[in-house]
């Protein structure tokens, strides 16, 4: 260093010194604009579990119920200035209220399905169709999903006649952020869903001739590129799939390891298998990290079954020059019970007055039968 150099250093640290309101400006963190942090929750597997409530013994179980989970959603939302909220499938069928409303009252014109009701009165931004959606064929489920105020979506189900998707593969959600300066954003969030092959299988009657099921995988890797043409800032995959490490295949019935291998696909809520991920189940899993609740990298979650759990992503994003991009993205679950089985929170009692009516009844149809 010469002696002009030094001297001029000198002197920069003495107007440092003298300046108090300059060094100051200079040595505060501020949140950087642009920065933005975005809670991304999940529900799946829900069937039908809208009650907490044992049709089969008569009895309260606050270990499901999607009236308890609501409580945990709403105070997740309370936490964060930016959220979304989806579910995974399989929502419609496995319980009691779920067969007395396909089996014995039916879907009545103009009326809508409680579970729907209570989606609208959540403000899901978007759900899946999960495989048992099925059960009670295509013509139930059509008439079920027509009171959804959000997009109902799968990418892999393909109508036989028309040879395009049977329902509306994916949507790019547009929506106003705020970032940690306060400053509004706007961020278009692609929203793609898939479902086991297996249907074809499991609902043979049902689906045969109608419909046919894509790999999951090709699927996405069609329809990924697509989205990020339309503008997708990034793309959130409602994988109604499990998690599963061997050889992939493309009949795969749990592909979210594969799926999270796939560019484009940022953040993966999976389902189907009624497994809690992150959890110390996969502590020894290839690729997995259940600190970070990442796979391959990309933030998963998977919210157990029954609304017995909430899932939680957690994203960073950050746009530069232009492009967001994700600084950062992990992922966790919040429980309705606690180990010992004391409930943890209360139910929504508005939820809970929305769906008591349908619940009522198949309590009634319980008892008139005697069971
Ligand atoms: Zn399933």
């Amino acid at each position: 260093m010469n002696k002009k150099t030094l001297i001029f250093l000198i002197i920069l640290s003495l107007f440092e010194f003298s300046h108090p309101a300059l060094s100051f400006k200079a040595a505060t963190v501020h949140p950087l604009p642009g920065v933005v942090d975005l809670r991304i929750l999940e529900t799946t597997d829900l069937h039908a579990s809208l009650v907490n409530y044992d049709y089969y013994q008569t009895r309260v179980d606050n270990r499901i119920g999607l009236v308890k989970t609501a409580t945990l959603i709403k105070k997740a939302r309370k936490e964060v200035q930016n959220s979304l909220l989806f579910d995974d499938g399989d929502h419609l069928k496995g319980n009691p209220l779920g067969e007395y409303l396909a089996r014995i009252r039916g879907i009545r014109k103009g009326k809508l399905h409680p579970v729907y009701r209570a989606f609208n009165y959540l403000h899901y931004d978007a759900v899946a169709i999960g495989n048992h959606e099925f059960n009670y064929g295509l013509e139930f489920l059509n008439a079920a999903v027509k009171g959804a105020k959000m997009p109902v979506l799968n990418a892999n189900v393909f109508s036989v006649k028309k040879k395009k998707p049977y329902f509306t593969p994916y949507v790019i959600l547009k929506r106003k952020v705020v970032d940690q300066n306060g400053r509004k954003h706007h961020l278009k969030i692609g929203v793609i869903a898939f479902m086991p092959t297996q249907i074809m299988k499991w609902d043979k009657a049902n689906l045969e001739g109608k419909v046919m099921a894509k790999p999951m995988v090709d699927t996405a890797k069609e329809f990924i590129p697509i989205m990020k043409s339309k503008g997708a800032d990034i793309i959130v995959a409602l994988a109604h799939t499990g998690i599963s490490y061997g050889t992939y295949s493309a009949e795969s019935e749990n592909a979210v390891y594969y799926l999270s291998k796939i560019p484009g696909i940022d953040v993966i809520l999976a389902g189907h298998s009624h497994n809690v991920f992150p959890s110390s189940v996969y502590k020894n899993s290839p690729d997995t990290n259940i600190e970070t609740g990442q796979i391959n990298g990309k933030p998963v979650v998977m919210a157990g079954a029954f609304g017995n759990h909430l899932g939680i992503i957690d994203l960073r994003l950050k746009k530069t020059n232009g492009q967001w991009g994700i600084l950062k993205g992990t992922s966790f679950t919040r429980p309705i019970v606690n180990d010992a089985g004391t409930s943890l929170v209360k139910r929504d009692k508005r939820l809970y007055q929305l769906v008591n009516p349908e619940h009522q009844e198949t309590v009634d149809f319980i008892n008139k039968l005697g069971l």
